[in-house]
């Protein structure tokens, strides 16, 4: 078994869109990173595929809108959601700047690219199967990780530890921070469905009594997530695949022979959905970012946008304190909760608001249509209002930008 240490300055527990954007921006501005990532590579079924304006402006600030453009993708201009037999236009990018549109790319591409820029900086390393299983302390302040490999184990010690380890924080639970727990009252089931060149070209939502389901395309394939009230997704798995096969072809009538390819429940995954953020994002020695600082609910597939948002604020504040020869101490690190926490505490509370208003009754299949709240169908009526959500989803509140003064390379 092979035992491994390795110093860094800041060392980021977790490779997703926060772990990533945030060693990219902080390798690219001369401080040494590691991150540390549990999985062999980035490639993921059931993770969230939008980049949403406020991503592509990052792109833009880091010069790397060419390459990503390079990226299969589909952009989206609008999107609507089908409520009984009416379809509403809810969201509409048109008109919007810089970009008017959200882009469709698989995660493990973005998260590719970000990868192999960051590797051009001798300041970044990406250490894939390393799952960080502890964090060190001496004296009540974190100042490293253990990490465990598949032939061994290694320790990062680190003036700074990251935690970017998404919703089911190891370094979270390592510090004691206090979480807030908000819930949500769904849960999703994901699984995909074949898809042909005929079918609608974007997002589609599909809203009848008692049943939720959304349906991204993904090239020659939907990834689809159908919204059951929580905890019932167990007593559905009970019930023979046929049947499930049959509500997903009812609610998508161009599914009726494909949803066929959902041979068992094994083609199914589970995703319960939380809502949650912590009190405090700090700890001595310890900051913690993007979902492993709130948990976002699925509403309006925001979550990677938040993400990114939190790293870029990061990396603005922790690579200033650097070249300023600054601790990186709770004075600096509580900077990044106070830039970031608001933003977050309006869009969770905008998504409590369609959890309760939409969500839950939808589900609660009284039998009846779902009712369309009065402000929805107002939205659908003017471009300029339906710019509204496409703005919130597309931009979020208090937009970070690049700060490419500090950058080194
Ligand atoms: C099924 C699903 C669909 C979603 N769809 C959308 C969507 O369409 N749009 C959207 O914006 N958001 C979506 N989201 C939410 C979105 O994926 C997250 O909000 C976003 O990825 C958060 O980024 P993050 O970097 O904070 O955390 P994550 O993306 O969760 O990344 C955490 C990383 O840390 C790694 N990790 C975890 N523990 C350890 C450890 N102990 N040691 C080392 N590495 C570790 C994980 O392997 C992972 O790579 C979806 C989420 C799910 C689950």
């Amino acid at each position: 078994m092979k035992s491994e240490t390795y110093s860094t300055d800041v060392c980021i527990v977790g490779g997703g869109p926060a772990g990533i954007v945030l060693g990219y921006l902080l390798a690219r501005s001369g401080v040494q990173v590691i991150v540390l990532e549990k999985h062999a590579d980035f490639l993921r079924d059931f993770r969230g595929d939008t980049v949403h304006p406020s991503t592509l402006e990052i792109l833009q600030e880091c010069g790397l809108s060419t390459k990503f453009d390079a990226l299969p993708q589909n952009r989206i201009q609008d999107a609507a959601i089908h409520v009984g037999d009416e379809t509403l236009p809810l969201v509409d990018y048109r008109g919007l700047k810089p970009f008017d549109y959200l882009a469709l790319v698989p995660q493990w591409d973005l998260l590719n690219l970000l990868a192999d820029e960051a590797s051009r900086f001798e300041t970044f390393r990406l250490c894939v199967e390393h799952e960080v299983t502890e964090l060190l302390f001496e004296n009540g302040t974190a100042v490293g990780a253990k990490a465990k490999m598949n032939n061994g184990t290694a320790e990062i010690r680190a003036a700074l530890i990251v935690g970017c380890d998404g919703r089911r924080s190891t370094v979270r639970k390592s510090t004691d921070l206090k979480v807030l727990d908000i819930g949500a009252p769904m849960d999703a089931l994901w699984f995909r469905v074949p898809r042909e060149p005929t079918d609608p070209s974007g997002l589609e939502a599909i809203l009848r009594a008692g049943h939720i389901m959304v349906m991204i395309n993904r090239g020659d394939y939907w990834q689809i997530a159908y919204v059951v009230p929580k905890g019932s997704g167990s007593q559905l798995r009970q019930r023979p695949i046929a049947e499930f096969q049959q509500r997903v072809a009812a609610l998508a009538s161009m599914l009726e022979k494909r949803s066929q390819s959902i041979a068992s429940w094994d083609d199914v995954k589970t995703l319960v959905v939380g809502v949650d953020r912590l009190e405090c994002w700090t700890a001595p020695g310890v900051l913690v970012i993007g979902d492993a600082a709130h948990t976002m609910s699925p509403i309006g597939g925001v979550g990677i946008n938040l993400a990114v948002q939190d790293a870029v604020a990061a990396a603005n504040i922790i690579a200033e304190a650097f070249h300023a020869h600054r601790p990186l101490d709770h004075t600096v690190l509580s900077k990044v909760q106070r830039r970031r926490e608001w933003p977050t505490r309006l869009i969770q509370s905008m998504q409590l608001i369609a959890q309760k208003r939409v969500i839950s009754s939808v589900l609660e299949d009284s039998g009846d249509p779902p009712r369309i709240p009065r402000l929805l169908r107002w939205i659908t009526r003017f471009r300029w209002a339906r710019n509204i959500p496409a703005r919130i989803i597309g931009y979020g509140f208090r937009r970070e930008h690049v700060n490419a003064k500090n950058f080194r390379f």
